[in-house]
């Protein structure tokens, strides 16, 4: 089977983010990440980024149709050959986001993994986790920490902690993911069969990723 695109759910602190990176250095897939997109427009403070801004900050979901069209913007300028969504679909009503790019982009998604992570495992990992402001790669301080201390392995740039990472922001990130998780997931576990997989993301990383690895058949 070839899994030219694929769909990685998880809730915050699952290492979806991180898993999905290695997968894109190991195998050339290109990650179309929707928060890292709603960030880097906060960042140039466009007018979506303008509008998202304080959801982002309070932990909320960005409403549906922004998500729409930050995608058709951010995906069609790009290479569709090898994607992953990451992030990305969040919502019952962005699976008929999600249809509406495979029609148009004329793609359709091999897999969908979840990366399974029990709420108290997710907010210990939390704690400690830094990002590169310029390429966006995220590290531990504990679990995958930099080569030299704070400094991101691709840039040499100071990691810093997202401003969503806060503890009472966490809390409301995880409780959004609780609420929307259960009928996306039931959505795709009923109508995908084989191609809904669940990983236990409880391990190591490298135990994680390759579990993932093998569970999608790639070799890691
Ligand atoms: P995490 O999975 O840890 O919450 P992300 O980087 O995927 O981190 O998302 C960060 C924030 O961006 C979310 O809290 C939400 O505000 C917004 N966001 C990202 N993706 C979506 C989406 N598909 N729909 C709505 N909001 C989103």
């Amino acid at each position: 089977m070839s899994l030219a695109h694929l769909v990685i759910f998880g809730r915050p602190g699952s290492g979806k983010s991180s898993l999905a990176e290695r997968l894109g250095a190991d195998f050339g897939y290109r990650l179309i990440r929707t928060g890292e997109l709603l960030r880097e427009a906060v960042r140039r403070q466009d007018s979506l980024g303008r509008q998202v801004e304080s959801q982002l900050k309070a932990g909320q979901l960005v409403p549906d149709d922004l998500i729409g069209t930050l995608l058709e913007t951010n995906l069609v300028a790009g290479n569709q050959e090898r994607l992953i969504f990451d992030g990305f679909p969040r919502t019952l009503g962005q699976v008929a986001i999600l249809e509406r790019i495979e029609e148009r982009c004329q793609l359709s998604i091999d897999a969908y993994v979840d990366i399974h992570l029990s709420l108290e495992l997710a907010a210990r990992r939390m704690t400690g986790r830094r990002v590169c402001p310029k390429c966006a790669a995220t590290y531990h301080l504990i679990n995958r920490p930099p080569r030299v201390a704070e400094r991101c392995d691709h840039d040499g740039i100071m990691l810093i902690s997202r401003t969503d990472d806060s503890a009472e922001v966490v809390a409301i990130r995880q409780q959004i993911y609780e609420q929307h998780s259960g009928p996306l997931l039931a959505h795709y576990r009923q109508t995908m069969g084989a191609k809904f997989q669940e990983i236990d993301g409880s391990g190591t990383f490298a135990e994680v990723y390759q579990s993932l690895c093998r569970h999608l058949g790639l070799v890691g």
